[in-house]
């Protein structure tokens, strides 16, 4: 059996129990369920600060958001770039929070090491193996998103470039795929999380936001990714959604967040899988 070989029967296996990747103090893939918050981009100092604040208030363990964005449309906003950097050292001082962002170059690992502390890699990159291997050569927990056209298989063999330099602390999460259905962002594929639940030894998120793109409908993902046994959600939340920078049209509003968080305490409560509090 050559290398490769031994290292996808090594990740494609039946029974392991779930690796726990550590964020700071948080524990993913553990007992507890975990939830990611945030805005989809950073658009000010006090629009990330308030929202760091909100989340943070209504249970989440983590706080997403956005420096660079990945857009469709060149001309649509492209993330607040390195204007963004002091803005969220500055945030992260007076909230205590973890930030998970995205990378989309692998020169920018060097320049936000300091202050991100877990690396998305998004749909869109998940087939850049470049990037992929750059973060595999550092010691960051990585969360690798599942590309809207990417096989479970893809999904899975493309953890082997982040493991090939050495890191292990992967997360995987889906966050829809493309199908012919246009009535929803994109066709949240529960048989995804299920199944690499029990084919890898890897915590599995899920991101209601992206994969529905309809703020109403991601409490009732959420519910039943939690149900189905994810370690966690990522969700997509703005002071005001409707005057979002980007994917206003899937975030939640503080209060909508908040409602949802109450409900899905007594959800898992209920599963015995209670959720992670700071
Ligand atoms: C995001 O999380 O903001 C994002 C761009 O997601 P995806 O890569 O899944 O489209
Ligand atoms: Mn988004």
């Amino acid at each position: 059996m050559d290398a490769t070989n031994s290292m996808q029967t090594d990740i494609i296996r039946t029974t392991i129990p779930t690796r726990t990747v550590k964020v700071g103090n948080v524990t993913i893939g553990g007992p507890q369920f975990t939830v990611i918050a945030g805005p989809c981009s950073i658009e000010s100092r006090d629009h990330f600060l308030k929202t760091s604040h909100a989340v943070k208030n209504a249970g989440a363990s983590l706080v997403r958001a956005g420096i660079w964005k990945l857009r469709t449309s060149a001309q649509a906003f492209q993330g607040l770039g390195q204007n963004a950097f002091d803005l969220i050292k500055e945030v992260k001082k007076e909230t205590g929070l973890l930030l998970v962002s995205e990378i989309t170059d692998p020169r920018q690992i060097e320049e936000v090491s300091e202050f991100v502390d877990m690396f998305q890699i998004g749909a869109r990159n998940m087939h850049n193996y470049a990037l992929l291997k750059e973060v595999g050569m550092t010691r960051k927990p990585v969360l690798l998103k599942r590309g809207f056209a990417a096989l479970i298989e893809e999904w899975i063999k493309a953890t082997e470039y982040i493991r090939m330099g050495g890191n292990e602390d992967i997360v995987l999460c889906e966050r829809g795929i493309r199908t012919f259905e246009t009535a929803t962002r994109n066709t949240f594929d529960l048989n995804a999380v299920v199944f690499v639940k029990t084919k890898t030894h890897l915590p599995v998120l899920v991101d209601p936001s992206h994969a529905i793109g309809l703020r109403e409908f991601v409490p009732q993902l959420t519910y039943a990714s939690a149900v189905a046994g994810a370690d966690g959600v990522m969700v997509e939340v703005h002071p005001n959604p409707d005057q979002a920078l980007s994917d206003g049209r899937q975030s939640m509003d503080y209060a909508s967040f908040n409602q949802m968080m109450q409900q899905l305490e007594k959800i898992l409560n209920l599963i015995g899988r209670p959720l992670q509090k700071l």
